[in-house]
């Protein structure tokens, strides 16, 4: 029986014994690592992408500095953090492989999430001290019953520039209208592959059209870009590449490429990542004009436009080069704990001294006390995977 994608990266799936000391291994992520250190080598194409410098390894000192920011949201670092992600949720329509265990995970009882005026004070807190963006995430985000409410009051408070969603589209079709209408101006939505069945295999459930309705529908009502998200795994979707850049091609979509990156109980292989530079050289070799777009210095993707297309097409590259550096994000629980580091396992509650009575003063104490812990850089790749952590679906990405 010849081996097809699907069944390799099953193989794969179950595949325990990984031996993160080989050496094979470890000098292909070194070798894309370096490659990005500057020009991108002539191996993946001289004339393409102007000289790029890294963020790696620098902290904050090009980071843009914010006059109006409270010193609770500067680090130790400098890095000023005024981007807040907020999961509404732990619950999701879909059970993707990537994002929680087979068997599902333990959901904290509703009573220990936050409610919606807990999150709206909280949220006020942090954009009147200077967080001026604010992604709501889950699991799915969408299938809070006051999502409507949520994103109105959110979007109107003073100071609060960009109100984001991440969301796997399910039911996002009929409920966008809505969100629009209630300040809702950024929109990601997950999808890792054009290929139905490979969806039903990969989110353990169906929906792959309504998905594709909700990327449309996004586009129709003026969204620009829509992001797409989508988490390239070796044998499983990196067949795809190409495809998904041909989204690209007529329509203001920004197809977002993800390095798999590990989270408790799903089952990271260092097989199944496809460093960014091997993405991109297909994606080179695959399309003419394809150019590198000048970053913000806090931006996480790396972006290229290419010739003749309306959208554009991004890396995230958190795992062979990431960009702690000028990170500017903190992440605010479903259950009321706060996050420093996606990466980092430390959490303090802002629910139980919420629920004690304690007045914004002391809130911005612990707030700023965990902010000022935060650390330089992830622990790195091969550290990572033996890091404990919460699965993705708690900590909503
Ligand atoms: S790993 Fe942590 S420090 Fe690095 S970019 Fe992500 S959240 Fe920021």
């Amino acid at each position: 029986m010849r081996p097809t994608p699907l069944r390799n990266f099953f193989w794969h799936l179950g595949s325990k014994n990984l031996n993160f000391a080989n050496g094979k291994v470890r000098s292909l992520f070194q070798s894309a690592t370096v490659e990005r250190q500057g020009v991108v080598s002539d191996a993946v194409d001289g004339s393409l992408i102007e000289e790029q410098t890294s963020s790696c390894g620098r902290l904050s000192e090009d980071m843009p500095k914010h006059s109006n920011i409270s010193d609770m949201l500067v680090d130790s670092f400098g890095r000023q953090h005024t981007y807040l992600r907020i999961s509404l949720t732990e619950r999701c329509n879909l059970r993707c492989q990537y994002c929680m265990p087979a068997e599902g995970v333990e959901l904290t009882p509703n009573s220990n999430l936050l409610s919606q005026n807990e999150i709206l004070r909280l949220a006020n807190l942090f954009v009147s001290s200077g967080v001026n963006k604010i992604r709501l995430t889950g699991g799915e985000p969408t299938i809070r019953k006051d999502i409507e409410d949520i994103c109105l009051q959110l979007s109107s408070l003073k100071g609060l520039k960009t109100l984001a969603m991440t969301t796997n589209g399910i039911t996002l079709g009929r409920k966008l209208p809505k969100l629009k209408e209630c300040g809702l101006n950024l929109l990601n939505i997950s999808l890792d592959t054009l290929v139905p069945a490979k969806f039903e295999f990969m989110t353990r459930r169906k929906g792959h059209e309504r998905v594709m309705e909700s990327i449309n529908s996004a586009v129709d009502l003026g969204y620009n870009p829509v992001k797409v998200n989508c988490v390239v795994m070796r044998g499983f979707n990196d067949d795809e590449i190409s495809d998904f850049v041909e989204l690209t091609r007529d329509k203001p979509i920004n197809v977002r490429f993800i390095e798999f990156m590990p989270f408790d109980g799903n089952v990271w292989n260092v097989k199944k990542l496809v460093p960014y530079a091997e993405m991109l050289d297909r994606v080179v070799k695959q399309f003419t004009g394809v150019q590198r777009i000048q970053d913000h210095p806090t931006e996480t993707a790396k972006n290229f436009r290419i010739e003749g297309h309306q959208g554009t097409v991004s890396f995230i590259t958190s795992m062979t080069e990431h960009f702690c550096a000028g990170c500017n994000r903190l992440r605010l629980l479903a259950d009321g704990n706060f996050k420093v580091c996606l990466f980092g396992p430390s959490e303090v509650s802002l629910r139980d001294p919420l629920r004690s009575g304690v007045d914004d003063n002391e809130l911005i104490k612990i707030i700023g006390a965990a902010v000022k812990r935060k650390k330089a850089s992830h622990a790195g790749m091969f550290d990572l995977a033996k890091t404990p952590n919460r699965p993705m679906i708690h900590i909503g990405g």
